[in-house]
């Protein structure tokens, strides 16, 4: 089976992702990935952007499509015309597939009257907005900003804008479900759940409670056509990751979890 992996970060020779890469028993290189990919049937990754908006930051391997990330730099850097420029310019290449955004890492609501020219662009464009929802990375974050029930606002707002709630809200998974269900121009990534070298067999049993709910509240749901295999890779274990994924997923939508809805919601050629 071919495989998308909708979400993962690429950011090379970085302490921080080196850190993580080795924590998740992998090495964060360009060689490694590719290696990895290969042997899991991977054709195509999207890379969340991370380290601002310069184009030439952004430059990636064939085999990965990117979403153009507003990190803590945007609105504080440069004038907002600036930022929009440089979007806009990542926009037109055709490896941008999406913009991320990154609540709760940036303290603002993503209703913020600052990302609108944003959501017009993504509209303009046809393409996805990805946002960071749920639990953060690091006790600076804010939580109130990141909780999925904040994209509910947006997503009514702008009808026409294709969104992707990062991480299925995790661990709000309720609530998440509730945004998804009511709005039909939200998917979902199940990127994120795990954090590093995971006994998965361990894992369902010593927390069969979450394990259960998460399986429970996707079935719930039960929108398969909109929720999309990802990993956040360098912070988990790829093939661990995938294991864990199938576990939660009923079989008969891998195809479309693991592949045909990335590729529809990011409309990629893979
Ligand atoms: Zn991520």
């Amino acid at each position: 089976m071919k495989i998308i992996d909708a979400h993962l970060h690429f950011v090379r020779e970085d302490e921080y992702f080196d850190g993580i890469a080795a924590a998740a028993g992998h090495i964060n290189s360009e060689e490694h990935l590719r290696e990895q990919f290969d042997s899991l049937d991977v054709v195509c990754g999207i890379v969340m952007g991370n380290r601002g908006l310069e184009l030439e930051d952004h430059r990636y391997p064939e085999f990965l499509r990117y979403c153009i990330g507003l990190d803590s730099g945007y609105l504080a850097d440069k004038s907002v015309t600036e930022s929009l420029d440089l979007i806009e310019k990542h926009l037109r290449k055709d490896q941008c597939v999406g913009i991320k955004l990154y609540p709760g890492y940036c303290p603002a609501f993503i209703t913020d009257p600052a990302y609108e020219p944003v959501y017009e662009l993504a509209e303009q464009y046809g393409k996805a907005v990805a946002v960071h929802t749920g639990a953060t990375a690091g006790s600076n974050a804010l939580l109130k900003y990141s909780h999925p029930l904040t994209l509910d606002e947006a997503a009514v707002l702008h009808p026409r804008v294709q969104f992707v709630m990062c991480h299925f809200g995790n661990p709000w998974l309720m609530d998440a479900a509730a945004v998804l269900e009511k709005n039909e121009n939200v998917a979902a990534d199940l990127s994120g759940l795990l954090e590093g070298r995971v006994d998965v067999d361990a894992f369902f049993l010593e927390k069969s409670g979450y394990t259960q709910q998460l399986s429970a509240w996707l079935g719930y749901l039960h929108e398969y056509d909109r929720v999309m295999f990802g990993t956040d890779w360098p912070l988990v274990n790829l093939s661990e990751y995938q294991r864990f994924i199938r576990r939660i997923v009923p079989e008969k939508y891998y195809e479309k979890v693991f592949f045909e809805n990335a590729k529809k919601i990011y409309k990629l050629n893979a």
